[in-house]
């Protein structure tokens, strides 16, 4: 707990994103073997990161999807990675999103052997629209192709950041096998490639500022009971800080309840406090774990009220994807009602067109919109949101203005 408040450590959000099979889990085991041999990391197996979240739900602990690792920056500085791999099961879209929207940076793995694939595009749009405005994209799998499928899957990489607006010229490639790395192999697509990965997210993404003004925000990520101690929710804040015994609200899906926080955790120690950026769990006072959702903030009572403010109405500015971009074929008229996923949450929610007169949007079109959900939520400024139908993304979108429910 003592390099929380340590000025020469800095923390860094990081995670998988990409298409199923590409590599993700075995990257992620990968990365905490290797460094577990420079004593940066805690080997953390394939199997412990990908079983399903229930069967790991032991004692005050942070979701085992995410690892944590080390690394040493020039002037006696070291960073700390959280990094999320996302399990590989049913809710998999949902908790890329949630995972995607606690990230500071992503590592988009794409095996070269496959190539750009569906959710290696859906992914990126996804992770861009949850925030996430750098990555380091590792080609994965370079064991079963040659230099030249390399050369052609980067580009195809680059190509696909260009058109998402990254930065496709600095975004670091790093080929490599994320198979032989885990088995030791010390040829250059084994373990060397997860040491040149490492540098190149030191090297490409900083920590961004963290705005820790109050209120403090923590949406919530996953919720478990401990027995004899109470219900413990996690997630990572947004902003502000969190202090033992302070007040908060859990608010969201029409509800609002006040209770204390008794415990913060980070990095499965108890600390005094965390502050925004940091992945904790919170221990809640007389809170049953059946009354806390997914998608809910717990919040501080101390902040400018302007921050958040609690709604299920407010106009956004929409972009239906193209036919093209993976988006409807056909167009949207005023009370198309779909699932709307924002942070951590997801809800159905209906649009009406703006003017009133206005017949439909086709794929393609900016627009402002008004948005109503089914629940009143949360919201900050500013929140960004995706837009989902039959398993496919269909808009993304962004808060203006706020309305009283
Ligand atoms: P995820 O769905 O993206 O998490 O992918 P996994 O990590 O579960 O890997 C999917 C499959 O690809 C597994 O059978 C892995 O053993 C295999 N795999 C992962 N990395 C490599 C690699 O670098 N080379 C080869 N040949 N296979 C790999
Ligand atoms: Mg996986």
């Amino acid at each position: 707990g003592q390099e929380k408040s340590d000025p020469t450590v800095e923390h860094v959000n990081v995670g998988t994103i990409g298409h199923v099979d590409h590599g993700k889990t075995t990257l992620t085991a990968a990365i905490t073997k290797v460094l577990a041999k420079r004593g940066n990391a805690s080997y953390v197996s394939y199997d412990s990161i990908d079983r399903a979240p229930e069967e790991r739900r032991r004692g005050i602990t942070i979701n085992v999807a995410h690892v944590s690792y080390w690394s040493l920056l020039s002037g006696g500085r070291r960073r700390r990675y959280a990094h999320t791999d996302c399990p590989g099961h049913a809710d998999y879209v949902k908790n890329m999103i949630s995972g995607a929207s606690q990230m500071d940076a992503a590592i988009l793995v794409v095996a070269a052997s496959e190539g750009e694939m569906p959710q290696t595009r859906e992914h990126v749009l996804l992770a861009k629209q949850a925030g996430v405005s750098k990555m380091v994209v590792f080609l994965n799998k370079a064991d079963l192709v040659d230099a030249d499928v390399l050369e052609l899957v980067e580009l195809e990489m680059r190509e696909l950041l260009d058109k998402h607006g990254l930065d496709a010229e600095k975004t670091p490639v790093v080929c490599g096998s994320a198979r032989l790395a885990v088995a030791g192999d010390p040829g250059p697509l084994g373990e060397p490639a997860v040491d040149r990965l490492v540098a190149a997210l030191d090297a490409y993404v900083e920590p961004p500022v963290r705005d820790e003004a109050p209120p403090f925000v923590m949406p919530v990520d996953n919720a478990f009971s401990v027995t004899g101690r109470g219900t413990v929710v996690t997630g990572t804040l947004v902003r502000g800080i969190v202090r033992r015994l302070d007040k908060v609200s859990l608010v969201g899906f029409d509800e609002c309840r006040s209770t204390v926080v008794t415990d913060v955790q980070a990095f499965r120690e108890s600390v005094p406090q965390a502050v925004a950026g940091d992945h904790v769990g919170l221990l809640l006072r007389g809170v049953p774990v059946r009354s806390v959702l997914r998608g809910m903030l717990v919040c501080g009572c101390d902040g400018d009220e302007g921050v958040l403010s609690v709604t299920n109405r407010f106009t956004a500015q929409l972009y239906l994807l193209s036919a093209s971009e993976g988006g409807r074929q056909a167009p949207v008229r005023t009370g198309y009602t779909q699932q709307l996923f924002s942070s951590t949450w997801n809800l159905q929610a209906r649009l009406d067109l703006t003017p009133a007169e206005l017949d439909m949007l086709l794929p393609g079109d900016h627009a402002t919109v008004g948005v109503t959900l089914l629940r009143k939520m949360p919201l900050l400024a500013n929140q960004t949101f995706t837009m989902r139908e039959n398993g496919v993304t269909v808009a993304t979108g962004r808060l203006v203005t706020r309305l009283d429910p």
